[in-house]
């Protein structure tokens, strides 16, 4: 759709229809009990066009070569929307990392960097953390990387520990950009944030830093939920409670039970009511941030749906039916390669500090992604305006001319694309 609105021709077409390289690799560790087990594992490089693959690598059951390579054209758009000097890849491990003991996890990651490590480097193809992978993955990441290749890179994978070449501001990033948009649109619109209620599904990095962030300014965060289920409160959960919680017991909904099954009769605090994550798509809330796993917006629920905005921290929610739908309906939708572009941005600044051996203070992190991100917002809402399309058209619209720009500048295409 976005090259047919772009009229582009042929040569152009066809470098978006498949990625430039997709590897895929088995990876076979030895349990701690000492037999062994394999698990399929993909790195997918979508485009280069603009600077080194960047992307992050998800350990999940559901991360099939399918998933990997759509979310890897969504980072290649990504990048180029907020003009960071990236192109898009991604990776994935296809696990359940719940099962696996730390031994087991750290043996899993530093074989999946042994098995690509031809293909990844500071100037070729840069990680980051995404579902189930954190800082201390990507620590055991860039040691393997740095003890196989004999070389100091702290710019191969981002989203690393503090003490081991982290940006201050990476852990919270992806939920600040998606904030300082929302805050953007609240002015806009003028609405009262103290008035607008949010439900969020996924309590993750994304998840519970913008659950935060929000409850600070005001907002009432009405539903949250991880994967074992949500909770429901009209008069407004904490998530700092909740995190704790969480923290103590590995789940959200237990916090408002005694014992282990949730039980409604024993409902303790705020009166809330458990939820599912079906539910919480659709319920009562003018704010709805998915913020856990991709094809939760459906062609089924997106007439449901009551909000009036939805802030896309996940990657890829929304399927095209239902963005169709949540278009007619006039929903407004901040697209996922906008919302959530606030991870990759402090991934460029950590990969930056990599390079030059600085350090940034927190504080000139948030006001350079602040800059980043709005300019980027501007940048979409004009495009809309002046095209006469959705947010998510106009952020794709904009991504992709970049990329074209620099694929002519760089006589990879010649055709049209502008
Ligand atoms: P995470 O692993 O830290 O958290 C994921 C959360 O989703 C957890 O709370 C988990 O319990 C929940 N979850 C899992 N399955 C679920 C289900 N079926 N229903 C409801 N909740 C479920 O991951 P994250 O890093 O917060 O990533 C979440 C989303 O944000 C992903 O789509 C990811 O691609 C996207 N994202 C993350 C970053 C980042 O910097 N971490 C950047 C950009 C986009």
């Amino acid at each position: 759709m976005v090259l047919d609105h772009m009229e582009a021709d042929d040569d152009v077409r066809k470098v978006f229809e498949e990625p430039q390289y997709i590897h895929q690799k088995d990876i076979t560790i030895v349990r701690d009990d000492g037999t062994e087990v394999s698990y399929p594992s993909f790195r997918v490089q979508f485009n280069n066009a603009r600077g080194p693959y960047k992307g992050g690598i998800r350990f999940h059951p559901a991360a099939d070569l399918e998933e990997v390579k759509a979310l890897a054209a969504l980072m290649a758009i990504k990048t180029a929307v907020v003009d960071i000097p990236f192109g898009g890849s991604k990776g994935g491990i296809q696990c359940d990392p719940k099962t696996l003991s730390k031994t087991e996890l750290e043996r899993l990651s530093r074989a999946y960097i042994r098995e690509m490590k031809d293909h990844i480097g500071p100037y070729v193809d840069c990680p980051a953390p995404d579902v189930n992978t954190n800082p201390m993955i990507m620590g055991w990441m860039r040691d393997e990387y740095e003890k196989m290749t004999g070389k100091f890179a702290p710019g191969v994978v981002t989203g690393k520990p503090l003490e081991y070449g982290g940006s201050l501001g990476r852990d919270t990033a992806t939920a600040r950009g998606g904030y300082f948009i929302l805050e953007e649109v609240m002015e806009r619109i003028a609405l009262d944030p103290k008035e607008q209620r949010v439900a969020i599904q996924g309590f993750g990095n994304a998840g519970a830093a913008i659950a935060k962030l929000l409850h600070d300014r005001g907002y009432t965060i009405v539903a949250i939920s991880d994967s074992k289920g949500g909770i429901y409160s009209k008069e407004g959960i904490d998530p700092v409670r909740i995190k704790k919680y969480k923290e103590k017991t590995g789940h959200v909904r237990g916090y408002y039970c005694e014992g282990s099954v949730c039980d409604l009769g024993r409902m303790k605090i705020d009166n809330a009511e458990l939820i599912s994550n079906e539910d919480i798509i659709t319920c009562d809330c003018d704010i709805l941030i998915p913020a856990a796993l991709d094809n939760v917006i459906t062609r089924e629920n997106a007439k449901e749906i009551k909000a009036e905005i939805i802030l896309e921290l996940a990657n890829g929610p929304t399927s095209p039916e239902a963005d169709t739908i949540l278009e007619e309906r006039g929903i407004r939708v901040i697209p996922d390669v906008l919302a959530n572009a606030g991870g990759v941005t402090v991934s460029y600044f950590e990969w930056t500090q990599g390079r030059s051996g600085e350090k940034w203070t927190e504080g000139h992190v948030d006001d350079e992604l602040k800059r980043i991100i709005l300019d980027a917002y501007r940048d979409v809402r004009r495009e809309a305006r002046r095209e006469g399309v959705s947010y998510r058209m106009a952020a794709y619209l904009i991504g992709v001319k970049r990329m074209v720009q620099t694929m002519k500048a760089r006589g990879w295409v010649n055709g049209n694309g502008m």
